[in-house]
């Protein structure tokens, strides 16, 4: 990575803004779970052992730029003295003359969680004088909020051009970097993607960065159904994007001639598990590729299942972001509970997996796989941009190191 990273900068006695993801969810004031949070540990815990003042910054749901008790990050900032063993001072605001007396006042070691940004307009916004507000609280700047770093806002990108010699990447942020960073470069294959969940949208960018790098792509999920439809197969009621059937042809095609030697392997379901809705009261088993009138299909079938599969045990590398079915629906979980045991067995193996994502994220939770995988990424969308091409701002914002 050419940014700065935590281990670079000088801590000791300094005040340290670090920009974390503590968007967690949250039911009746409880942090119900805490995966954000301990994703952040690594880099707050080495800012406190050199005896840094730990001054921590996120947002918190769409508050719409005014402050609402719902969107109070009070709930976190006791969850996070639960997991690092020390008191957590919850600031009222998160920048102003109160604010600033609290941080000047800090002793090294001490921690402040500064209240939610997006209280105020200005950051979504990235105004740059709220930017120099916020920098004015730290003497460092870290970035951990890899789930964030593909907004321009003032804490993810403003903030870091005001600090901008002392705008260090945090543990995990460099930890998302380099993983997601191997999946672009030419990572040993086969290489094999599977994409999943609703939309062909929100992931057209990550097919066409990646076809040249890959050897298989495997789609499932609602995603599917728009290429098999694009194919010319009747996909009854499953969920279809009409306006990107011409996009899906697209991929088939640059799949098939993007490199002539090594044609991409695109291979979608070709059994499903079909009922008369999404709730899959009905569901059952269903073997041909075409989709009966009046039917959807939830989830891939057995036969599919055990195709993936064997292609996932034989990869070296592995990306896989979006359910196979509506797992949400026990009737329709099975294919992406098997694709998850499947990413964990290859990587028992030796084979180097990514799993991005919320929903592929919770599956592996589910199944208890998680720890098997090789990297679990925090950021959806940020992961998304990052595998799709895109410079994500709150990178980019960060001071370029020196050339060792
Ligand atoms: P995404 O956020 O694009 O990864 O999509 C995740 C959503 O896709 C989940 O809520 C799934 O229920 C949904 N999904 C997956 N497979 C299907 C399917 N075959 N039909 C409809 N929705 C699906």
């Amino acid at each position: 990575m050419d940014k700065l990273t935590i281990d670079d900068v000088t801590l000791q006695e300094k005040r340290v803004l670090t920009r974390v993801d503590f968007n967690v969810p949250l039911e009746n004031g409880v942090v119900t779970d805490d995966t954000r949070i301990r994703a952040a540990l690594p880099t707050m815990q080495k800012i406190l052992k050199d005896n840094g003042k730990l001054i921590l910054m996120s947002h918190f749901g769409r508050p719409k730029g005014k402050p609402e008790a719902k969107y109070s990050l009070a709930p976190v900032a006791k969850r996070l003295s639960e997991l690092i063993g020390r008191p957590v001072k919850m600031a009222p605001d998160c920048l102003g003359g109160e604010i600033e007396a609290l941080v000047n006042a800090m002793a090294p070691g001490e921690i402040v969680l500064l209240e939610n940004v997006r209280f105020h307009p200005e950051e979504e916004k990235n105004d740059a004088e709220f930017s120099k507000k916020l920098a004015a609280l730290g003497e460092v700047y870290v970035n951990d909020a890899f789930g964030a770093a593909h907004r321009a806002h003032a804490s993810t990108h403003g903030v870091a051009k005001v600090l901008k010699d002392v705008a260090a990447a945090g543990y995990l942020m460099k930890a998302e970097l380099s993983a997601l960073g191997k999946l672009i470069s030419e990572a040993p294959r086969p290489y094999v993607v599977i994409l999943g969940g609703a939309k062909v949208s929100d992931k057209i960018d990550v097919i066409h960065n990646l076809i040249t790098k890959i050897s298989h792509l495997l789609i499932g999920g609602g995603m599917a159904y728009t290429f098999l439809k694009a194919q010319g197969h009747e996909v009854g009621n499953s969920l279809v994007e009409i306006e990107k059937l011409d996009i899906a042809l697209n991929v088939m095609k640059v799949a098939e001639f993007s490199n002539p030697r090594k044609p991409v392997k695109l291979e979608l379901p070709a059994d499903h598990v079909i009922a008369s809705s999404v709730e899959g009261t009905d569901a059952m088993p269903h073997k041909q590729v075409a989709i009966p009138a009046g039917k959807l299909a939830g989830d891939i079938g057995p036969k599919t299942i055990e195709h993936f599969r064997n292609l996932i045990l034989q990869a070296k590398t592995i990306l896989w972001n979006g359910p196979m079915g509506i797992f949400e629906k026990e009737a329709f979980a099975t294919g992406t509970m098997k694709i998850a045991e499947a990413v964990a067995e290859a990587t028992s193996k030796g084979a180097f997996s990514v799993v991005g994502g919320g929903d592929s994220v919770a599956a592996l939770g589910r199944s208890g796989l998680t720890a098997k995988i090789s990297h679990v990424s925090t950021g959806g969308g940020a992961s998304l941009e990052f595998l799709g091409g895109k410079d994500l701002p709150g990178v980019e914002a960060l001071t370029k190191a020196a050339k060792k």
